[in-house]
């Protein structure tokens, strides 16, 4: 990606609006929650819940240079909530809407979820699974001027929270045939009669960031809140994981980075045999390994965004960034957790937080095998 000056202002005035936003990002951590209504609120009035929008649509209409450094920034804050919170609102379910949503849509929700005044999710994955488009059995039947929403949500970002969430269901007939072809995104309000919330509590990290499964019965929304065209579902969705694959490999290099730089300032101080640790061979060469391979994971990731910005298909390519970076990650927050030896793991704060957070990346935004299974897809043929 290439950065300008301005890129590197922006970055300069975004750390230090997170830096103040997100003081309290440990207490709550600690207290399993974020202030998010208000947080976003916040954000939106510096213009940064809509970065990468058209100005018409209440964005401030820069490129995704700026996108890239947001996400850098938010994975430097103290918790992998942040990123994970506000990547469902800014890079995946906003630019969604404007790209494919009816004008009600847009008005509705596209416009008051960049001011922040209402909070998105997307709902994809079901109880019967995630990785398997084929598990998707939630449906949406065209009834008069309506569809009618039937089916269950499971582990979804700000599931409990949400004032709307996109739903993946298939586009149907009752009983008839489903596939690829019916895949369909619908906007849904959770407030309506027959949309049912539950908040997950216990959870390995990410814990000021809200979880939730969502079932709906009934629940009527006017056809306008279909996104695209019928029979435009799985190219829409395509478009989503593109750029949230992007956005989470970002997000993971950065954490990556703080990861390791938290290892060599503890390797420095902590003396074992007699000299620093960061003095033993083997600690510096396992730090020089990973920051090889973040050398690499971010200029690589840098490429995707690029490819993105000029409208290029990157499917592959940023499925491919968002696997390797996410591995370095828990791989980094492993080495850092090494170095600190009982102390990360008796004592509760970023150290161990960082290692418990850096899990989700196996799953969110695609399990590690789902991205190897996409990426063994595009393996070429032949000789
Ligand atoms: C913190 C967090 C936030 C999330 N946020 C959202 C959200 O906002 N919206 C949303 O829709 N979903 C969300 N998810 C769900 C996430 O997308 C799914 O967990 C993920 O897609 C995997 O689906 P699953 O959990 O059903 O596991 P399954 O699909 O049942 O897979 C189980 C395991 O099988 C393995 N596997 C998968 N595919 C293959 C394969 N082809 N070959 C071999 N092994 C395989 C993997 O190890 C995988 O972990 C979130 C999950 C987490 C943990």
């Amino acid at each position: 990606m290439r950065l300008t000056r301005h890129h590197e202002l922006f970055r300069t005035s975004v750390r230090s609006v997170l830096e103040r936003e997100c003081a309290a990002a440990e207490d709550w951590e600690r207290e399993g929650a974020m202030p998010v209504r208000a947080l976003y609120r916040s954000l939106a009035t510096e213009g940064l819940l809509g970065l990468t929008l058209p100005a018409e649509h209440g964005g401030l209409g820069l490129d995704l240079g700026y996108s890239y450094v947001w996400a850098r920034e938010l994975g430097r804050l103290p918790a992998g909530s942040f990123a994970m919170s506000l990547s469902v609102q800014t890079d995946i379910v906003l630019p969604l809407l404007v790209a494919a949503g009816s004008k009600r849509v847009v008005e509705d929700f596209a416009r008051p979820a960049a001011r922040g005044e209402l909070v998105a999710a997307l709902a994809a994955t079901e109880p019967g699974g995630g990785s398997d488009l084929a598990a998707v059995r939630t449906t949406a039947v065209p009834d008069g001027d309506d569809l009618v929403i039937d089916g269950r949500k499971a582990f979804i970002t700000h599931g409990s929270v949400a004032d709307f969430a996109v739903v993946l269901c298939h586009l149907t007939e009752p009983g008839a045939a489903v596939g690829l072809n019916s895949l369909a995104l619908v906007v849904v309000p959770t407030g309506l009669p027959g949309v049912r919330r539950e908040r997950y509590t216990a959870k390995l990290g990410n814990r000021s960031c809200d979880h939730g499964s969502l079932q709906f019965t009934r629940v009527r929304v006017p056809r306008e809140h279909l996104l695209g065209e019928p029979g435009s579902g799985y190219e829409w969705l395509t478009r989503v994981f593109t750029r949230e694959r992007a956005f989470l490999a970002a997000v993971a290099t950065a954490r990556a980075e703080q990861a390791l730089a938290g290892a060599l300032a503890r390797a420095r101080e902590r003396g074992v045999l007699g000299k620093p640790l960061a003095e033993h061979q083997a600690f510096t060469f396992a730090l020089a390994e990973l920051d090889a391979e973040l050398a690499l994971v971010e200029q690589y990731t840098g490429a995707v965004f690029q490819l993105l910005a000029e409208g290029r298909p990157a499917l592959r390519e940023a499925s491919i960034a968002k696997l390797r970076a996410s591995r370095l990650e828990r791989e980094a927050a492993e080495r850092q957790m090494r170095v600190y030896g009982g102390a990360g793991y008796l004592e509760s704060g970023p150290v161990e937080r960082a290692w418990r957070d850096a899990r989700a990346g196996a799953l969110a935004g695609g399990a590690d095998e789902a991205l190897l299974h996409l990426i063994a897809g595009h393996l070429p043929t032949g000789h």
